[in-house]
């Protein structure tokens, strides 16, 4: 079934100037990508809020359903205002397929539980986003699936975690909260070894400054939530996939029957935060640059954590994986333990306390106790969580007012 809007009988159109063309530049791709004009020519993406679709006869219905005709049927199998969202990411991922979903969450459920059945071994990076952590270790064994975790940051333990076969691995990178860089041609190539697809969670980086598929990966997922939307208003994620089998087989069946599909309301608020996100996203990196730069080596700071920082264990990795940059989240490392990490958020003035990350109000949080409390103290360490770890979500502020907040909190720990 095709998905370019411009061979779509559904949408009826003589008037498209555009089309979906591989060949632009990432930034034109954000802006025009996917652009699905109706009869009326409005000149931004329109909102198609509608659950089903009508057919003009009883045959046109039965076409549909038996898949002679790509038509839209039902927003749980696909929807316009999606669709446009869908190429669009897709265009940015260097994907020929993309697939939306409600939430991050529900992008790395899917991607996992739709291939992944009784006697099967997945292999993860140990660095994960909680609830990643969760579905990994404590969802997947209870349908029989074998689960190891290894250092992110440890080829010698990947390559012998890999020396036996597996159906799939999971990563994260940069991983939230520690900022461990997978290299993920490595990886790839070890889990390709071992018949594993390799799964690779993008929300950090961003198709700005990584692009997994290129890498070697088999499939993306994306918390759309984080800079795809960029402004913390919607809950959205994406599957994307280079494998016909994958996404046919596998992947289209299971989201179809089970239904975690993006509300097109949501789809389209997305649509329009992808025109922003080279901007968004270059800019926040320079200003997460110019904040760890300007923390590194302050009194109470025990360890600035930025990939972008010559001193990060993983430097040359990132630089040459992430397009040269250290991406907008970094992580401050408070010599003083909880009560200063407390001392330092209640201190800040300009940057909000929450566990959300990617929105242009920089956020500031503390692992240990929120999105990462569910973890044992063991856990925590193991993942480089430390009680005295600050993870700040670096927003679209002058970097100047960034600086002066994280200063003047610092003094008051
Ligand atoms: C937030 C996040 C998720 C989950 O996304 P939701 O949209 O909140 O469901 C998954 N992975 C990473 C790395 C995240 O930061």
């Amino acid at each position: 079934m095709t998905s370019d809007p411009n061979t779509d009988p559904q949408t009826h159109r003589q008037t498209h100037r555009q089309t979906t063309r591989a060949a632009w530049h990432p930034r034109t791709a954000m802006v025009r990508g996917g652009l699905d004009r109706s009869a009326h020519m409005e000149t931004a993406e329109a909102l198609y809020l509608s659950s089903g679709f009508v057919y003009p006869d009883a045959e046109a219905a039965r076409r549909a359903f038996d898949g002679t005709d790509a038509r839209f049927v039902y927003s749980r199998f696909r929807n316009p205002t999606n669709a446009t969202f869908e190429q669009r990411l897709a265009l940015l991922e260097g994907a020929p397929v993309c697939r939306a979903t409600a939430s991050g969450m529900a992008a790395v459920t899917a991607a996992l539980l739709c291939q992944v059945g009784a006697g099967d071994r997945v292999v993860a990076a140990r660095s994960l986003f909680v609830s990643c952590h969760w579905v990994l270790t404590e969802l997947l064994p209870r349908y029989g699936v074998t689960v190891e975790l290894v250092p992110a940051a440890d080829l010698d333990v990947w390559r012998a975690a890999l020396a036996r076969p597996a159906t799939c691995v999971f990563l994260e990178s940069p991983s939230n909260p520690g900022l461990e860089i997978v290299d993920i041609p490595a990886v790839a190539d070890l889990a390709h070894r071992a018949g594993a697809r390799l799964i690779v969670d993008n929300a950090f980086a961003t198709p700005v400054l990584q692009r997994p598929l290129a890498l070697g990966a088999d499939i993306v997922v994306h918390s759309a939530t984080k800079y795809i939307d960029g402004q913390g208003r919607c809950l959205g994620g994406a599957i994307l996939s280079n494998d016909a089998v994958f996404d046919e087989e596998l992947l289209l069946p299971f989201l179809r029957n089970t239904g975690p599909c993006l509300s097109p309301f949501n789809g389209w608020v997305m649509t329009k935060g992808l025109e922003t996100l080279d901007l968004r996203v270059r800019a926040q990196c320079a200003s997460a640059l110019a904040l760890a730069e300007a923390l590194d080596g302050r009194p109470g700071v025990a360890a600035v954590r930025y990939p972008g920082l010559p001193g990060h264990p993983q430097h040359a990795l990132a630089m040459a994986q992430m397009d040269g940059c250290g991406g907008a989240m970094l992580a401050l490392d408070l010599a003083g333990g909880q009560p200063a990490a407390f001392r330092f958020l209640d201190g800040l003035r300009l940057i909000d306390i929450s566990n959300n990350l990617g929105d242009a109000k920089s956020l500031a949080c503390h692992p240990a106790t929120t999105t990462h409390q569910r973890l044992s103290p063991d856990e925590q360490a193991a993942q480089g969580i430390t009680p005295g770890l600050v993870r700040l979500s670096v927003g679209l502020e002058d970097h100047r007012d960034l600086i002066a907040d994280v200063t003047q909190a610092l003094a008051r720990v």
